[in-house]
């Protein structure tokens, strides 16, 4: 299996998971229950408010031909009994402009409703789905942060989300509105004047075509548009990222050039499409223009002279009026479908890539029996780990096989890239064993909860990471409730103490993001200590020690030997005077442990680690057969 096998595209995952099934109609279904009744309330008044907009055309054409004009036909209207008509003239006047009055009041009070539910809607949904896809890259495994771009979860995170609120508050909306303003016109129209409808229908194949036709040729233009400023984007987060080496190298203007003709590329992506939509958007304009205007004339004909060519039914004034604007709003609703179909085909998208997350596999396979590891001795043991990284050619450990006692200070040594930080990611389950076991106290590691195992180990690793706060949060990371007491004896046991107590505001700094105010070293030591305040029954230090000046690797190295004695402890070290110490050192090579055994039995056995320790010593000056990389 390779390792793009186990590691699919994001979207990818939804089609592997749901088959065909709209990403839409899924989305609803997984967050709309727990909103079911504001979303009834939006969806409601949303339609009410839409049919209560075609109210005022209706009761001015009914006024007309009832007052108005030469026919004075008798008033009657659409779902008002007759008996509640007035028979005076006064009191339909009257009634009239009650109607008036009360539509008004009732399009804004539903308007209201439906804005604010609508957007409450919204929220809650967004908000599900912002911390389920949250939560969701907080489980996954770090094989999965490798194979997947940062920028591109990122972007799921926040673009995609965003994309989907505004379908939820704009796309959604719209789409109840236009089906319920299309179906109402029709509706109405039809029952009013088929014959006209008729005709007024016979626009919709026109304005239809147009719209298909723009959405075919924009298409593309948007896509490169996207392109553009993605590589605009991903320019700066670069620059930004690398200022350090931009300025070291001076080469700000070189950056700045890049990022000019980047700018320049997505303005003339832009402008590419700006051109097809203003074309698009007038022309759109100009056949409604059009079409109301052929209404006006062959409906103005039809009142005047009786109905035209092959149709045979009356047109009064007032049903004129009515149809002017009813035929004007059909032509425009149905120009909007093309806008809608654009937010749906993004939001579908969008809705893929979230799912995608979501529902993405997790190397790490959480048993059914998984149990929890408590009360850890620390008696470690690998047999016959193999594991290869996901997406790599070879295997890059192969047969680890060794044991730790509990208090045991272990020493991983051998040359860079021999698998060293692998065998010990695998103890924290990072990654999960291709084949083999590992075991604490007995208890396969991949039976244990997580949560239990990675409690149990306390780890620091090469260049750790702090979070932007003070140093005693740093240092009270894993238990925020930490006394003072306890946070000040883990930074002495790290020797982390003296140099704290000597920043501006001792334990209450702030380390600036990431840390940055503080030397490599520094960050190091506030590290150990934060893996020292967790207490744990295992300890695993990665070259914990490589950005400390030697004066502090001794003093470290003086309190390793007191870390170690309550725990299990296991450090991989450049320095080999680090681990010289060590109650076991593993010599790892080409993803094997070749040696093993006390510093004083490894330099007299003169394999592997005799080279190293030659040449750490000083020894040596040329670099022994045994270090030289294969091929040279
Ligand atoms: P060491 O700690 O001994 O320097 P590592 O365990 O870090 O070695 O790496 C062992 C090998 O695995 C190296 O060849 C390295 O390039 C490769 N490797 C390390 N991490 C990854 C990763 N996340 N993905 C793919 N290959 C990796």
């Amino acid at each position: 299996m390779t390792g793009d096998e186990r590691h699919p595209d994001i979207s990818a995952v939804y089609e592997a998971d749901s088959g065909d099934s709209d990403p839409i109609i899924a989305l609803m279904r997984r967050y709309v229950p727990g909103n079911t009744g504001v979303f009834a309330i939006a969806v409601c008044t949303t339609i009410l408010h839409q049919l209560l907009t075609l109210v005022p055309p209706y009761l001015l054409g009914v006024t007309l031909d009832a007052f108005f004009t030469g026919q004075r036909t008798t008033l009657s209207l659409v779902l008002v009994p007759h008996a509640w008509i007035p028979s005076g003239t006064r009191g339909q006047f009257g009634l009239i402009a009650g109607l008036f009055v009360a539509t008004a009041l009732a399009t804004a009070l539903t308007q209201a409703v439906q804005v604010v539910t609508f957007r409450w809607f919204q929220q809650s949904i967004l908000h599900d789905l912002r911390t389920d896809a949250y939560d969701a890259t907080q489980r996954l495994d770090m094989a999965f942060f490798e194979t997947e771009a940062t920028g591109n979860v990122m972007s799921v995170l926040n673009n995609d989300v965003n994309q989907l609120q505004e379908f939820l508050l704009g796309g959604l909306r719209q789409s109840i509105e236009s089906t319920t303003l299309l179906v109402g016109l029709l509706a109405f129209m039809i029952g009013l004047h088929w014959q006209l409808t008729l005709f007024s229908m016979s626009f919709l194949p026109v304005m239809l075509g147009l719209v298909y036709v723009y959405q075919r040729a924009i298409e593309p233009r948007y896509d490169e548009r996207r392109s553009a400023v993605g590589e605009l984007n991903t320019h700066v987060q670069n620059a930004i990222g690398g200022i350090e080496t931009i300025k070291t190298f001076s080469t700000e203007r070189r950056e700045s050039a890049q990022h000019r003709s980047h700018s320049r590329a997505f303005w003339e992506a832009d402008w590419r499409a700006a051109k097809l939509s203003g074309l698009f958007y007038s022309t759109r304009r100009l056949l409604t223009e059009v079409m109301s205007l052929t209404i006006v004339v062959v409906g103005g004909w039809w009142a005047l002279f009786g109905p035209p060519l092959v149709f045979s039914s009356p047109l009064s004034a007032g049903l004129f009026v009515t149809f002017l604007f009813y035929g004007r709003r059909l032509v425009q609703e149905s120009s909007q479908i093309g806008d809608l179909v654009d937010t749906y085909t993004d939001a579908r998208a969008s809705t893929k890539r979230v799912f995608g997350l979501l529902h993405y596999p997790s190397r790490i396979s959480g048993s059914d029996e998984a149990e929890q590891l408590e009360h850890v001795d620390g008696r470690v043991e690998y047999r016959d780990v193999s594991f290869t990284y996901p997406g790599a050619d070879s295997p890059t450990l192969e047969c680890v096989t060794f044991e730790a006692e509990p208090g045991e200070f272990v020493g991983l040594v051998g040359p860079t890239g021999a698998g060293k930080s692998t065998v010990l990611k695998l103890l924290l389950r990072l990654y999960d064993t291709d084949e083999g076991t590992i075991t604490i106290d007995g208890t396969d590691v991949s039976m244990t909860t997580v949560g239990s195992l990675r409690g149990a180990i306390g780890y620091v690793s090469q260049d750790p990471f702090l979070f932007g706060g003070t140093v005693r949060e740093n240092i009270a990371y894993s238990d925020p409730n930490a006394d003072e007491r306890r946070v000040v004896e883990a930074a002495k046991r790290a020797n982390a103490h003296e140099f704290i107590r000597d920043l501006p505001d001792g334990y209450d700094t702030a380390v600036g993001e990431r840390g940055v105010k503080l030397s490599g070293g520094q960050r190091q030591r506030i590290a150990i200590a934060r893996a020292l305040l967790k207490d744990p029954p295992i300890l695993i230090l990665d070259e914990a020690t490589s950005h400390v000046d030697n004066q502090t690797e001794l003093l470290i190295q003086e309190s390793l030997s007191d870390l170690s004695a309550s725990r299990t402890t296991f450090v991989i070290a450049h320095q080999l005077s680090t681990v010289r110490e060590a109650d076991r050192l593993l010599v790892l090579r080409d993803g094997r442990i070749v040696e093993s055994g006390y510093h004083e039995e490894l330099v007299e056995r003169d394999g592997l680690y005799a080279s190293l320790w030659e040449v750490h010593t000083g020894e040596t000056t040329e670099l022994p057969e045994q270090l030289r990389p294969h091929g040279e």
